[in-house]
């Protein structure tokens, strides 16, 4: 196991995380590591650190192993953990925080789940609502396996789960002042 001198990495980790503590508005010094997050977290079982090491990590200024950690992006955000806190830390807040840091700086440790997100984000900008087959068809051609589940699609698209056509909103206008919003505030998507 890899030796952290806690004081210096303490030092190193304090501006990342006032910038963390600032956009989240979470204060990880309160968490007093009683691990009920994990215990509620529907993903805790395929993170590589449970939400509440996660935590630590931020609570010791360690903010590269935070935002280089895989957890922040198989978190699914459904705030189970930040309605357990019996400290009412924000932990979703706190991971979503850790994501838009983690991609302003480079630290994508997953990358197909990186490309999920802005696909996605791309669609309901598109077409106010996501497009499936569109999504799981740009997915697969830029995460370079083409043919990934493609038996599910013929199916699929006879049954109607799938629709080839993108269904639109009627006014999408509000939904792209959202996201012009968002970029006016620096926000990358
Ligand atoms: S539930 Fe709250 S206090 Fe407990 S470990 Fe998680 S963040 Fe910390
Ligand atoms: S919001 Fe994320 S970290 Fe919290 S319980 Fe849900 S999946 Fe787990």
């Amino acid at each position: 196991m890899e030796r952290i001198e806690l004081t210096a990495a303490w030092a190193e980790g304090q501006e990342v995380l006032a910038e963390v503590t600032k956009e989240s508005g979470v204060r990880a010094s309160k968490c007093y590591q009683c691990g009920k997050c994990t215990a509620g977290c529907p993903v805790a079982f395929a993170m590589d650190k449970t939400p509440r090491e996660i935590m630590r990590l931020v609570q010791l200024g360690l903010m590269d192993e935070a935002l280089q950690s895989q957890t922040i992006w198989l978190c699914a955000s459904c705030d189970t953990c930040s309605t357990r806190c019996p400290r009412e830390v924000d932990i979703a807040r706190m991971m979503e925080t850790l994501r838009i840091i983690a991609k302003r700086k480079g630290f994508v440790a997953e990358k197909k789940m990186d490309l999920f997100h802005d696909l996605f984000l791309k669609s309901v900008e598109k077409n106010g609502r996501v497009h499936e087959l569109g999504l799981i068809l740009g997915f697969n051609i830029y995460g370079m396996q083409p043919l990934k589940d493609a038996h599910f699609g013929p199916s699929m698209l006879l049954k109607g789960k799938l629709s080839p056509l993108p269904h639109t909103i009627k006014d999408n206008g509000e939904v792209k002042k959202i996201f012009a919003n968002v970029r006016k505030r620096g926000g990358k998507l």
